[in-house]
């Protein structure tokens, strides 16, 4: 018997929300995907290729399911904001919080914290109000906000963590030989005494990203001999490190230093020269 029907926002062409390279539609079912892996039978991952919120509206989707046992919905909050962040659930307007609401707001919050309220009420949102009107046990989960480099590196970096919330919060097991995550992010350090300093490209052409690897956006470029200031911090992703500085902007940047072999190679795409 099911435990937790998962429904994974957007999708079918709508990506959601959109920052650091990542599509909210792609996150949120990259989670969805965990949570039925790691939870196995007890877990019903509704079709991630539909887009939930037109089906509904179109009179298929939350109204022709009986799930039968408790629904949450998973999103990604974005603003536009700087340093907006947290998770939070949403509950129809009208309705108690029940002990899953509590359980998972609590969870989520302290995972991702930085919302106010970690319970909101809303009659404006055509899925809780549908799932309200079928008596389907219902809630909106946005996990953070994917235009937060803070929330986005918790989400990705510590998907399973996560998805066990979820599972822990609805009663479920998780499966004791989970299959990996397709893209495993070990916990990294994320900054060293000695890494900061002077560094000189040995490329043509190297790329500056707004986020810490390949999904990054290319803001700007840099080109053989030029150097560049890194602080120290740095960070492992995509196979290759990557370090950071505050651009004439005042923005953060990132540039790849090399690949992440555990140490300086000679083929570096940065060298320490001071
Ligand atoms: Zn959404």
């Amino acid at each position: 018997m099911a435990k937790l029907y998962v429904v994974c926002g957007h999708g079918a062409g709508d990506p959601g929300a959109c920052a650091g390279g990542y599509t909210e539609a792609e996150r949120v079912r990259t989670l969805g995907q965990r949570i039925k892996e790691l939870g196995g039978n007890e877990v019903v991952l509704a079709d991630t290729s539909r887009n939930w919120y037109e089906d509904t509206e179109a009179g298929r989707g939350f109204h022709s399911i009986a799930p039968g046992c408790p629904v949450v919905e998973l999103h990604m909050d974005a603003s536009g904001v700087p340093n907006a962040k947290g998770a939070h659930i949403i509950i129809k307007e009208g309705f108690d919080a029940d002990e899953h609401d509590e359980a998972l707001a609590k969870r989520l919050a302290e995972f991702m914290p930085g919302r106010a309220d970690r319970i909101v009420k809303t009659s404006g949102l055509l899925d809780p109000n549908v799932c309200g009107s079928r008596g389907i046990d219902y809630r909106l989960a946005e996990n953070g906000f994917i235009d937060s480099p803070e929330d986005l590196a918790i989400f990705s970096e510590r998907l399973d963590e996560l998805a066990r919330i979820y599972l822990e919060v609805f009663g479920i097991a998780a499966q004791a030989a989970a299959p990996a995550a397709p893209t495993p992010q070990p916990a990294q350090r994320e900054t060293t005494e000695n890494f900061g300093g002077t560094y000189r490209c040995t490329v043509d052409y190297l790329r500056v990203r707004d986020a810490p690897g390949l999904g990054g956006t290319e803001v700007a470029h840099y080109s053989s001999g030029e150097t560049v200031t890194l602080d120290n911090w740095y960070k492992i992703a995509d196979g290759y490190v990557w370090g950071r500085y505050t651009g004439y902007s005042g923005a953060t940047r990132y540039i790849a230093v090399g690949k992440a072999t555990g140490k300086p190679e000679a083929d570096d795409y940065l060298v320490k020269v001071g």
